[in-house]
């Protein structure tokens, strides 16, 4: 691999926040192979805080609102880990749901343990439930403050853990709402 190759592939600037200022190379962790497909062009705001020099500054994440439609996978596994770590935030939670990651790319921005929790969060079944999940509910839910019940077989895709290992959030007739993890299935 060669740094002119990452640097042509992204037309030099920043590939998550497009700066043209400071750039260098930076390994994305986890990947199975290391190189040109693991490796980005990055700003030195990101990477300090990608690298937990400096705290990561929710202002200056909203730059993924671009980064996610990258067609790089190692872009594509720092934004759904970024976003991840902001995801009590609606913008990002938003953003975590128009994404779409193939399986090997899910897997790779999985194997950093974000999503975990100490306490596994486990669906009906005692099957491990990972950030990102589809599940399926297996009764209808009331949801308290809004104006619906959850349909049970209603599925929802690209779930959020919370601290609670009991509860899940997931996306439902457009809102998005907490739910417990026992009433549903993992697709
Ligand atoms: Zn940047």
């Amino acid at each position: 691999m060669s740094e002119q190759q990452v640097r042509e592939r992204a037309g030099q600037c920043c590939e998550l926040c497009k700066s043209e200022v400071s750039l260098s190379l930076y390994e994305v962790p986890d990947s199975a192979v290391k190189g040109f497909d693991s490796t980005l062009l990055v700003c030195q705001t990101c990477t300090n805080q990608l690298t937990g020099q400096s705290t990561p500054e929710a202002n200056h994440w909203r730059c993924l609102n671009d980064a996610i439609w990258s067609p790089t996978p190692a872009v594509q596994v720092v934004a759904w880990r970024m976003l991840h770590h902001f995801s009590s935030e609606m913008w990002a939670q938003d953003l975590l749901d128009m994404m779409y990651l193939d399986d090997a790319t899910q897997q790779w921005a999985e194997a950093s343990g974000v999503a975990s929790n100490n306490e596994p969060t486990l669906d009906s079944n005692g099957v491990v439930l990972n950030a990102g999940d589809t599940v399926h509910l297996i009764k209808d839910l009331n949801v308290k403050g809004v104006s619906f019940t959850a349909k049970r077989g209603t599925a929802v895709r690209n779930i959020g853990l919370s601290d609670n290992p009991a509860h899940i959030e997931g996306r439902v007739n457009g809102t998005r709402i907490v739910i417990i993890a026992a009433y549903t299935k993992k697709a």
